[in-house]
C-alpha cells in the first residue's frame, strides 16, 4: 500500500518540526512547510519535501497548493500547525496585532481545509488535526487575539467534524499547554517558576509530546475519534 500523504504547516520548527519527523518515521509521506527558502532546505534534508507556505499571504497559500496538486494531487492529512503570537493586553492590542493572529490562525485554518477537503474527498478518506491551545479554554492575559483565533478553530473543527463525517474525514484539535519551543522563549526565568507552580507535572512540555499525539490522531488506531479538542498540558487545566 502507497504512503499516506501528510502536510504539516510550520514544520521548521518546534511542534511542527518534531511532529513531521516523527510522522516520517512512522511511515508517512511528509510534505512540511516554512516562511523562508533555509527552513524549506532544512525540511528537504530531513527527508521530507519542504515547500514555502505564508499564511499571511493568500499568493502564497495558492502556490503551495499549485505544488502540491501538481506533485501530489493528495493530501490525506492536514496538521494545521503554523502560528504566531502577537501578545498584548486588550487595552493596548493595535488592530494590526488583532488582525495578523486572526488571519494566520484562524481565517488560514478555514482556507486550508477547505482546500484540503476538496482533496480527500475523492479518496472519501482524510484526517485534520487543528493546533489550537490552552488559551481557548482558559483565556491567558495578553493573548485576547490568540485565544480567539484558537476558540474559533476549536468551534470551526467541530463543525467541519459534522460536515465530512459521512465522507469519511475526521476532524480534531490538539490544545496544547505551555511547551518548550520558541514561542514560549521570551519568558524570563521568574514566569517560567510562576507557570509552572500552576502546572501539576511541574514542567513544560515538550514538542516531541505534541508529536506523539499527532502521530496518535494520525494513525489508524484514531479512527473513531472525531470533533474532539484533546488536552495536553501536564494538567494546567482539566
Ligand atoms: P514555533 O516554534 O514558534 O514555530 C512556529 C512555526 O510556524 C514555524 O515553523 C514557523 O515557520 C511557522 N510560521 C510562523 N509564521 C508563519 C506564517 N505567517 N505562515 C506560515 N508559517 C508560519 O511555534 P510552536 O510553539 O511550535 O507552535 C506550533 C503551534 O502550536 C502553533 O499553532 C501554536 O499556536 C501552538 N501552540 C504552541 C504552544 C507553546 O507553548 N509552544 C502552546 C499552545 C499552542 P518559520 O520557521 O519559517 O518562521
Amino acid at each position: 500500500m502507497s504512503k499516506k500523504i501528510v502536510l504539516v504547516t510550520g514544520a521548521s520548527r518546534g511542534i511542527g518540526r518534531a511532529a513531521a519527523n516523527k510522522l516520517s518515521k512512522t511511515g508517512f509521506n511528509v510534505i512540511g512547510t516554512a516562511t523562508s527558502q533555509k527552513g524549506v532546505d532544512q525540511i528537504n534534508q530531513e527527508g521530507m519535501y519542504g515547500l514555502i507556505l505564508n499564511l499571511n499571504d493568500k499568493k502564497s497559500i495558492e502556490s503551495m497548493w499549485e505544488n502540491i496538486i501538481d506533485n501530489f494531487n493528495c493530501v490525506d492529512i492536514l496538521i494545521n500547525n503554523a502560528g504566531i503570537t502577537k501578545d498584548n493586553i486588550i487595552a493596548r492590542m493595535s488592530m494590526d496585532e488583532w488582525e495578523e493572529v486572526i488571519n494566520i490562525h484562524l481565517n488560514a485554518t478555514f482556507y486550508m481545509c477547505q482546500r484540503a477537503t476538496k482533496l480527500m474527498m475523492k479518496n472519501r478518506f482524510g484526517r485534520v488535526i487543528n493546533i489550537s491551545s490552552t488559551s481557548a479554554t482558559i483565556g491567558n492575559r495578553g493573548q485576547g487575539n490568540y485565544a480567539a483565533a484558537k476558540a474559533g478553530i476549536e468551534a470551526f473543527t467541530r463543525t467541519l467534524a459534522r460536515e465530512f463525517g459521512s465522507r469519511g474525514i475526521t476532524a480534531n484539535n490538539i490544545a496544547p499547554g505551555f511547551i518548550d519551543t520558541d514561542m514560549t522563549k521570551f519568558l524570563s526565568e521568574e514566569e517560567r517558576d510562576n507557570i509552572q507552580k500552576d502546572i501539576p507535572l511541574n514542567r513544560f512540555g515538550k514538542p516531541e509530546e505534541v508529536a506523539d499525539l499527532i502521530n496518535f490522531l494520525a494513525s489508524d488506531e484514531a479512527s473513531y475519534i472525531t470533533g474532539q479538542t484533546i488536552h495536553l498540558n501536564g494538567g494546567l487545566y482539566m
